[in-house]
């Protein structure tokens, strides 16, 4: 089992497959010019395969696939095959734009739920945002998992002057539509100038929502990074995921695999330990993973607090989110 020295067991791993993308969201990827890793950094499928397994053997029971946009690599289908037979929770983040190439694997790989980005309901911003112009292929791949019954959660990013009025759209879309929205907190990566001036905290959303919806809390599941709830004749639900505002530190279960191979213990870990060069070299990765986890800060990666007003993203560490995977 992988437990940390504040006594969190560690049963949840995220791998990045790539730090490419086909979209290019201005939160997520740096403006500057982002050179993507050549392929030979990148982790190839039968070491992620050997990398998931040994995680598998020491605890590991959810698997969950993101980037970059995962479904960009081009042995993407082959990855995520592999990955079903581990017997594992197996799932994916993505931004659904090529998703529909993918259905029969998904299905195969035994993966039921998956989390797509979508920021707004409206298409000229979706284009804003992404500065690409596929709002109308995601709208379609929505429909189109939703018609195979895959359980899906909507992740939107909320960033305030951007999409902080779309709020009760995205609730209005719940009212017949099983899928969850998750609202996102505006977080600071390398490269995205987050300021805390663009921040909708947990709280204000709850008085946008709740000012013309009657809101219900939901039970949470053990781990979860967000504040679930329910509004009544609603076929959908949302949620908040309040990590600037109010982390859920104390129940985090999460590792990550960065597409090179490192282990980032935190999303907002300055630290890193480099599995794959350890594996080229034929070396036993199990005590860099072991000590690695063990080392895990208590909150928010040893850099900040929830004090967020306090943040001087000049002195934070940290990649941008294209190259952590989210
Ligand atoms: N390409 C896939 C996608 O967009 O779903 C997977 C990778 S993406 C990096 C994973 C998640 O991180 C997405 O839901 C995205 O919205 C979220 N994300 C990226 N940058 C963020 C930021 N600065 N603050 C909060 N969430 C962010
Ligand atoms: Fe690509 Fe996802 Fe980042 Fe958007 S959030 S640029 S879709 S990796």
């Amino acid at each position: 089992m992988l437990i940390d020295q504040h006594n969190r067991i560690h049963d949840y791993l995220r791998i990045s497959l790539t730090d490419n993308c086909n979209l290019r969201c201005f939160y997520c990827m740096p403006e500057e010019d982002y050179a993507f890793m050549p392929n030979q950094r990148l982790m190839q499928k039968d070491e992620i395969v050997h990398l998931a397994s040994l995680f598998v053997q020491n605890g590991v029971k959810k698997i969950r696939l993101t980037g970059g946009e995962p479904l960009v690599r081009k042995d993407a289908a082959a990855i995520i095959k592999a990955l079903g037979k581990l017997g594992v929770n197996l799932s994916m983040t993505t931004n659904a734009t090529r998703v529909h190439l993918f259905i029969d694997e998904l299905n195969q790989a035994g993966i039921q739920s998956l989390n797509i980005s979508l920021d707004t309901l409206q298409k000229e911003k979706f284009q804003l945002l992404t500065r690409r112009d596929q709002f109308n292929q995601v709208k379609t791949n929505i429909d189109l998992l939703l018609a195979h019954g895959f359980k899906l959660k909507i992740n939107v990013v909320v960033v305030k002057g951007m999409n902080d009025h779309e709020i009760l759209d995205f609730i209005a879309w719940t009212k017949d539509t099983p899928i969850q929205i998750r609202f996102i907190e505006f977080m600071p990566f390398d490269g995205n100038k987050w300021n805390s001036d663009k921040l909708l905290t947990l709280q204000e959303m709850l008085n946008i929502i709740g000012k013309e919806y009657k809101i219900a809390t939901a039970m949470s599941e053990p781990n979860d990074t967000s504040k679930r709830y329910t509004i009544e004749n609603h076929a959908g639900s949302f949620a908040v995921i309040s990590t600037m505002s109010a982390p859920f530190c104390n129940t985090c279960n999460r590792i990550r695999l960065t597409a090179d191979g490192k282990i980032k213990n935190c999303l907002f870990s300055s630290e890193e330990t480099d599995l794959l060069t350890a594996l080229r070299k034929g070396e036993n990765v199990l005590p860099l993973i072991e000590d690695s986890i063990y080392k895990k800060h208590r909150e928010l990666g040893g850099q900040f607090s929830k004090e967020f007003e306090k943040i001087n993203t000049d002195l934070l560490h940290n990649r941008s989110m294209i190259a952590i995977g989210g």
